[in-house]
């Protein structure tokens, strides 16, 4: 629908500055409106089919916001494919009808969409997965069944059994899920292909079982039905692909009829960042672009491209045909349709956090997005405007209280923001200053944008009071938090620095540091202290030198030696708990923290008790023995406590709202912040008598 509308003159401009980005793809038998492919991401609702309304409306959605061809999360050919105990499959006529909600939803959209086929090999987190080879993964407790030779056709037949039962389904075609480690990667390569008979052994062997399922699930669907095939075309493990071994791949697959080939970057057991924050923009798009030279078939370009603008000068420069997004449209449905009006400052950016997208669906919980609370749950956070507007005051300008004055001003109420300091963001806004989190800031931008164009009065340098509250007939508290300061002897001392100071840029830390607190902002502290080398996380020749990445891809898997450049300080990160360090951050990218940390030499202590701070240094018990590091500086780092002094300023009939860190400090997490101030800006209502 929405791709067909009128040329506007704000259509126009977008066009205008995004010409390739917007340009229709001529794939023969079908017209795709845009570049833009909405890439593969599970969400936790294609598993039970009492979910698929609910993913039916998250498609629609992004559908509506323009996406020129979108592909579902992974379902599996059949139960040893899966991913998880009861993940969503598709082998039985049966289960077409759910799918049927799914398409129908996005077609009436006026959208396109694939279904990805994706076998999970020995990544599946059962004890029924099976493999080339009885070789288990080194991030799966489950050692996988080699299978025989019979049981390899059975899998091809289900392939192709499952592409059918799509086609039925009403999808506009397939994904083949060739890359990440799963099934048909563990085919490709010697790591995990030890077989001896003709599914193994040498390179054409090896290849047999991606080409066969490709060659008959062509002939199954027909020619006008769109197939996928996603190649890994850089491993990022040791005995992965050769680069010669993956253009042959690529050819082969382009004369069976492949309408696309999407890059797949890095197996999911690969120890180099791919898709993180601190990955540059963009930073593998010189793999498909390498690939471009060598095929005709339209290739598409993938990994941390969460911009119009990027994916512009991809498609510019001819570095692939279209781009794939997949975390960007959980942030903002609207990406393409805020492209096309010319409006890129209006995208709620991804800021490649994973904290509430990947990290859920590792926990099994409902994916969503840490920006973008309404992702997945279209169905049941429904925008409604007031019915009864009101005056309300917002105070503290953090995501929070910036999630709740977007909101309330979008549902038509009056809103007065006050901010004590003089500028919006809060605890984002020293995120932002963290190497490899400058994206944090775009979120301070999209909600300023947000709040400007639905009319929020910003009062910068404001330290609201109970006077100027009572005019207001609701008021949401999001004062925040302030750093926990513990009562160490000596936590006076000049060389004790708090975090915020030291991030703000208030102060500047010595040569020998020592964090007290390893928690996200002791590692925040770390890394910025470690850094020596910014262009690591804006220049992508910089950050594949530092990971080991072989951009001339002369080596199985393209690996080579990483080099990370030392830190300039010496600098001990501490906690009082016996457990390893960094257990608390993110799944998907805790080890990326650590690692890197300890390339550049940090060095960790684990169950220290803090005993002084002196001229000669931090003092410590560490198992019973004292300890005397010699810094210079000691960064606290140590949690922060509640703001909400107000609270009992303010006159008894006046309704309050604490949210964010003001109510809760302990689990201070921006997720639970702007989740918070979205879903109260949702509800305020005069009329409720809220
Ligand atoms: P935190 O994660 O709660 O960590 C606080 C650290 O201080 C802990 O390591 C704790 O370890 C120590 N500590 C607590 N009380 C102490 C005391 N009285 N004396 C000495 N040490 C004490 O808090 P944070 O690091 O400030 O981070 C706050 C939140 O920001 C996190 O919960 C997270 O959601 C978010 N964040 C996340 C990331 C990320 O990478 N995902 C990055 C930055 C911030 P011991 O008690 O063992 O000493
Ligand atoms: Fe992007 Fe973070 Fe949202 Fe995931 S949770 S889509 S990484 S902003």
């Amino acid at each position: 629908m929405h791709h067909n509308q009128p040329m506007t003159e704000e259509n126009h401009r977008g066009v205008s500055m995004f010409p390739h980005l917007l340009r229709p793809l001529d794939l023969g038998f079908t017209t795709l409106p845009n570049r833009v492919l909405m890439g593969s991401m599970h969400t936790g609702l294609e598993d039970k089919a009492r979910d698929y309304p609910k993913l039916a409306a998250y498609f629609a959605r992004r559908a509506e916001g323009g996406a020129g061809l979108m592909v579902t999360g992974g379902i599996t050919p059949n139960i040893r494919g899966w991913l998880s105990p009861f993940s969503g499959f598709l082998k039985y006529r049966f289960q077409v009808k759910r799918h049927k909600i799914v398409t129908s939803a996005v077609h009436a959209a006026g959208g396109k969409i694939c279904m990805q086929i994706l076998h999970a090999g020995r990544y599946g987190y059962h004890p029924f997965s099976v493999a080339p080879s009885a070789i288990q993964s080194p991030i799966t407790p489950f050692k996988p069944k080699a299978l025989t030779a019979g049981g390899v056709g059975k899998q091809i037949q289900d392939y192709v059994n499952t592409a059918l039962l799509a086609q039925e389904a009403g999808y506009d075609g397939v994904e083949i899920m060739g890359s990440e480690g799963y099934l048909i990667n563990e085919f490709l390569v010697t790591r995990t292909n030890k077989r001896h008979d003709d599914w193994g052994g040498s390179f054409e062997k090896r290849v047999r079982f991606a080409l066969e399922i490709t060659q008959r699930v062509r002939e199954a669907v027909g020619k006008e039905f769109i197939i996928i095939f996603r190649l890994s075309m850089l491993d990022l493990v040791h005995q992965g692909s050769t680069w010669e071994e993956t253009v042959d791949l690529g050819r082969q697959l382009q004369a069976l009829g492949v309408t696309l080939i999407n890059t797949g970057i890095g197996w999911h057991e690969s120890r180099v960042p791919t898709i993180a924050t601190l990955v540059p923009r963009a930073a593998f798009a010189w793999v498909t672009a390498r690939m471009k030279a060598t095929l005709d078939v339209p290739l598409i370009a993938t990994n941390r491209i969460n911009d119009p603008a990027v994916a512009e000068s991809i498609l510019a420069q001819g570095q692939a045909d279209m781009v794939s997004m997949a975390r960007p449209f959980l942030a903002d449905p609207d990406f393409v349709k805020k492209a096309r009006a010319g409006q890129p400052q209006r995208i709620n950016t991804c800021i490649a956090c994973n904290q509430a997208c990947l990290d859920h669906v590792f926990k099994k919980q409902r994916a969503t997005c840490l920006v973008n609370p309404l992702a997945c749950y279209e169905t049941e956070y429904v925008f409604k405007p007031a019915e009864n507007p009101q005056k309300i005051a917002v105070v503290g300008a953090g995501p929070a209280g910036m999630s709740a004055a977007k909101t309330l001003a979008e549902r038509g109420h009056q809103v007065t923001l006050f901010e004590s300091s003089d500028a919006l963001g809060g605890q984002f806004k020293l995120a932002a200053q963290i190497p490899g989190k400058a994206e944090f800031d775009n979120t301070i931008r999209y909600f300023q944008e947000e709040m400007q164009r639905h009319g929020v009065t910003i009062r910068l340098n404001t330290q609201a009071t109970a006077g100027m509250l009572r005019e207001f007939d609701q008021v949401v508290l999001a004062t925040g938090v302030k750093p926990r300061v513990p009562p160490i002897p000596g936590i006076n001392h000049p060389k004790v620095i708090v975090y915020n100071e030291l991030i703000a840029g208030h102060r500047t830390a010595g040569d020998k540091v020592a964090i007290i607190g390893a928690g996200g902002i002791g590692f925040d502290v770390a890394e910025l202290l470690s850094e020596s080398n910014p262009a690591v996380y804006e220049n992508p020749d910089a950050f594949c030198r530092e990971w080991g990445i072989d951009t001339q891809v002369q080596t199985p898997g393209g690996l080579t030696e990483a080099k990370h450049a030392p830190s300039p300080r010496e600098i001990w990160l501490l906690q009082r708990k016996t457990s390893k360090p960094g257990k608390t951050l993110g799944k998907t990218t805790g080890w990326i923290h650590r690692l890197s940390l300890r390339k550049r030499g940090v060095k960790t202590l684990s169950g220290v008790s803090y005993q002084k701070i002196d001229d000669a240094g931090l003092h410590l018990l560490k198992d019973e023995k004292p300890l005397l590091l010699p810094v210079d500086n000691v960064i606290v780092c140590a949690g922060q406590e509640s703001v909400r002094d107000l609270l009992d300023e303010l006159p008894a009939n006046l309704p309050v709202h604490v949210i964010g860190g003001a109510d809760k400090a302990g689990e201070l997490d921006a997720k639970r912040a702007i989740r918070q101030g979205t879903l109260l800006g949702l509800r305020l209502d005069g009329s409720a008598g809220d």
